[in-house]
């Protein structure tokens, strides 16, 4: 059996190691950070990806996860409708569910190098070498699961880092009145801020923001309360909520640039391969889709089933049918968010329109799997 080694320990390396260390492939997982890890994410998860949980014994449902059935939509003046979702889904902090799919990749067999950057990957006919910071591992094959943003995008000279990405993600966990049953998104000028509840009472707010705005106001802080809260559900909310976290997890550099499911011969799944927006809410759900298929078609290479040129021909056919025109739509939704008129318009489209603003979300999501 060819061995897997696997660089970025997210939602997408964890599946991805699971599955194949289920299927006896010699796997390691190098994540540059050690587990609980604390994400700047939405942590609402879609439902697309219940019965795979559930089937291999990854639902993590010890920790209760609240059960979001609605979405509510306000627009930057604070209009708001809710809608019915087809599918919904669930919410879990990251802080949870990757420390608990971690400690089922361990007991599957995989080895996880935590605290440990994966500096470079070089290929070089038959072989990867991996490179760490003391020393270099060596693999059959390499699927790389290192999200959205890497030093390793940086040493590969991927194409979309040349264009600058000018969004940054900010997030909280408050104690609130937030229903437990409902996502919301509000609109606020320049940004859009998700609301969900998590495991223990936790909610979970988290907005994206062009950094123009942020540049404009000394602290977060200030920005908010300019800002956000010109949206009266956003002032309440903020006003109301108990901020158990000091400061908030902010990252910079969010890029929703096409990249592509195979570079230098590594597979890519997750973030890494392509992000979708945010106000999607199906980035997890599209890492742990795209971690079940690299497993499967890897596995094949593995055995000795297809060769290297058919594997990464494969690869690249499944992942496009899968992601490529979500992807797309998710980039085209979000022009909606972050503006009066425009988020005006897609609140009167949920109230008059329900029809096709379930399509929308439903296009935006992938099937059950
Ligand atoms: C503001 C915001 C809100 C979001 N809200 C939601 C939401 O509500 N619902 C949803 O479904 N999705 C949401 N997403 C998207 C979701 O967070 C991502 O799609 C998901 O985390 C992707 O998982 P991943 O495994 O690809 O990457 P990650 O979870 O980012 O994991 C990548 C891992 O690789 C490691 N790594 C990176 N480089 C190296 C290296 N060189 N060596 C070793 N390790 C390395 C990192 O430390 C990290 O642990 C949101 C994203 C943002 C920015």
């Amino acid at each position: 059996m060819k061995n897997i080694a696997i660089v970025g320990g997210g939602l997408a390396g964890l599946v991805s190691g699971i599955q194949l260390a289920k299927k006896g492939v010699p796997c390691a997982i190098f994540e540059r950070k050690d587990y609980p890890i604390n994400r700047v994410c939405g942590e609402y998860i879609s439902n697309e990806t219940l019965s795979f949980l559930k089937q291999n014994n990854l639902y993590p449902e010890n920790f209760n996860p609240p059960q979001i059935s609605f979405l509510q939509l306000s627009s930057v003046s604070g209009h708001s409708a809710t809608m019915l979702l087809d599918l919904g889904g669930f919410g879990i902090s990251r802080y949870a569910f990757d420390h608990f799919l971690y400690k089922k990749a361990v007991e599957a067999g995989v080895k996880i190098h935590t605290n440990t950057e994966v500096l470079d990957v070089v290929y070089n006919n038959t072989k990867f070498n991996i490179e760490l910071e003391s020393s270099t591992h060596s693999a059959n094959l390499v699927i790389g699961t290192f999200g959205k943003r890497s030093r390793l995008d940086t040493q590969l000279r991927r194409k979309h880092l040349t264009r600058r990405s000018p969004y940054v993600g900010i997030k909280y966990h408050v104690k609130s009145n937030h229903p437990e049953n409902v996502i919301a998104l509000h609109n606020f000028s320049g940004g859009y801020c998700g609301v969900v509840n998590v495991e223990n009472g936790i909610t979970n707010i988290c907005y994206l923001v062009h950094r123009d705005v942020v540049r404009r106001f000394k602290n977060i802080s200030e920005m908010e309360k300019h800002v956000l809260f010109k949206n009266p559900n956003l002032e309440k909310l903020f006003k109301e909520a108990v901020f158990t976290d000091n400061k908030p997890l902010v990252i910079n550099e969010i890029s929703f640039a096409t990249k592509g499911p195979v570079e230098h011969h590594m597979l890519l799944a997750g973030d890494a391969a392509g992000m979708i927006t945010p106000l999607c809410g199906n980035g997890m759900a599209m890492a742990i889709r795209s971690g079940k298929l690299i497993s499967e078609i890897s596995f094949k290479f593995c055995e000795d089933k297809i060769t290297r040129d058919k594997l990464e021909t494969d690869y690249r056919k499944a992942w496009s049918k899968l992601f490529s025109q979500r992807l797309m739509l998710g980039r085209i939704v979000q022009k909606l968010f972050g503006n009066s008129f425009t988020s005006d318009f897609a609140v009167k489209l949920m109230l008059h329109s329900s029809s096709i603003a379930q399509l929308i979300v439903r296009n935006t999501h992938g099937k059950p799997f």
